[in-house]
């Protein structure tokens, strides 16, 4: 990198994200004394924490909730004297002329400055918008057959979608359930190959094809799904226990547009080392472009953006040893 007179600076880094990505990335930024600010979202919040619980989590054998999981993390980053800013970024911006760059994040009535940023702002689940959806969220209605999967062991599910993850994770749930109703808005899948080819050998998958949901229903768990068949018109009910959901999901990278490659869905584009197109922007955790999104492999990434963060803050600093 062209070494340049240092600007001026507020912050080492800036983590944009308050979810397993960014407070890993606060705890391991604290711990290398970098100059750190945290910006989590006043007005959104992690996906991790409206997840009932998570048994997948190595270390806590007996799972945790997802908002419990996240204070756990964050009282280990303000252990390590984590500076944390509850506030919606609106803008961050760049001076890609001057060496090294300068970022400039915007959030309430502030520009904060920083020689580098993560952005761990994650993603959410594309929600399909019928009736029931959310009030039987975390009730029989899923977005993750991984972390809720289990508890459909010998039931009847269904799952919407026809990509690659409606698939993968249909595929998952026969591990569990005593059938899997997939059902699809059009007659064939969007999903690889590879996937059709296991899920149409798969006995316990059923697809509904041309069909789309019009209703989930339940007292107070789901009990059922009324679907459409778009060729005719008719509606009919499909009995189930659970109705796991995964028609799309959208990245929050809107702020970003402009200053990085993103993939066609929106998701940043890093190399295995975090780092994105753009000198000292860093991406960690479900919103780069990536096949797993898990909390553990947030964390990992989060972990990891940082130690390629110090990297470069050596490099600019003129301090790489
Ligand atoms: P996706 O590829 O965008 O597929 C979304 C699916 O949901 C499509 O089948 C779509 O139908 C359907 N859908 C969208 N809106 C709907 C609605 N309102 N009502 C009913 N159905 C609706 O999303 P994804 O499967 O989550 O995959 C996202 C990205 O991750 C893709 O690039 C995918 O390749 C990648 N991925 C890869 C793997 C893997 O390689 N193992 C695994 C998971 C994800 P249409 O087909 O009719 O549009």
């Amino acid at each position: 990198m062209k070494q340049g007179i240092l600007p001026e600076y507020d912050y080492d880094v800036v983590i944009i994200g308050g979810g397993p990505a960014g407070y890993t990335a606060g705890i391991y930024a604290a711990r290398a004394a970098l100059k750190t600010l945290l910006i989590e979202g006043a007005g959104t919040v992690s996906q991790i924490t409206i997840t009932d619980i998570i048994e997948n989590y190595p270390g806590i054998p007996d799972g945790i909730g997802g908002f419990e999981l996240m204070q756990l993390f964050k009282k280990q980053a303000l252990k390590f004297g984590l500076e944390v800013l509850p506030k919606d970024v609106t803008a961050v911006n760049t001076s890609s002329s001057s060496t090294p760059v300068t970022w400039e994040v915007t959030a309430g009535d502030k520009v904060y400055k920083t020689l580098s940023i993560i952005a761990a702002t994650g993603a959410m689940w594309r929600s399909l918008g019928v009736p029931g959806e959310s009030e039987f969220a975390g009730k029989g209605v899923s977005y993750c057959a991984t972390c809720d999967g289990p508890f459909y062991r010998n039931r009847d599910v269904v799952v919407v979608g026809g990509g690659d993850t409606a698939i993968q994770e249909a595929l998952f749930l026969t591990h569990f359930a005593k059938k899997v109703f997939v059902i699809h808005r059009r007659d064939r899948l969007r999903a690889a190959g590879m996937l059709q080819k296991r899920a149409f050998a798969e006995k316990k998958i059923e697809f509904v094809w041309n069909a789309t949901v019009e209703e989930i229903s339940g007292s107070d768990f789901v009990t059922g799904v009324k679907v459409k068949d778009v060729t005719t018109g008719k509606i009919r009910t499909i009995t189930a226990d659970g109705a796991f959901i995964f028609v799309g999901r959208l990245p929050y990278t809107s702020m970003f547009k402009g200053l990085v490659d993103m993939d066609k869905a929106g998701f940043i584009v890093t190399d295995e080392n975090l780092r994105t197109n753009a000198a000292g922007l860093f991406a960690a955790g479900d919103c780069r472009s990536k096949l797993f999104r898990q909390v553990i492999t947030a964390a990992g990434d989060g972990a990891n953006a940082v130690h390629s963060v110090e990297l470069y803050i050596d490099e600019v600093k003129g301090q790489t040893y």
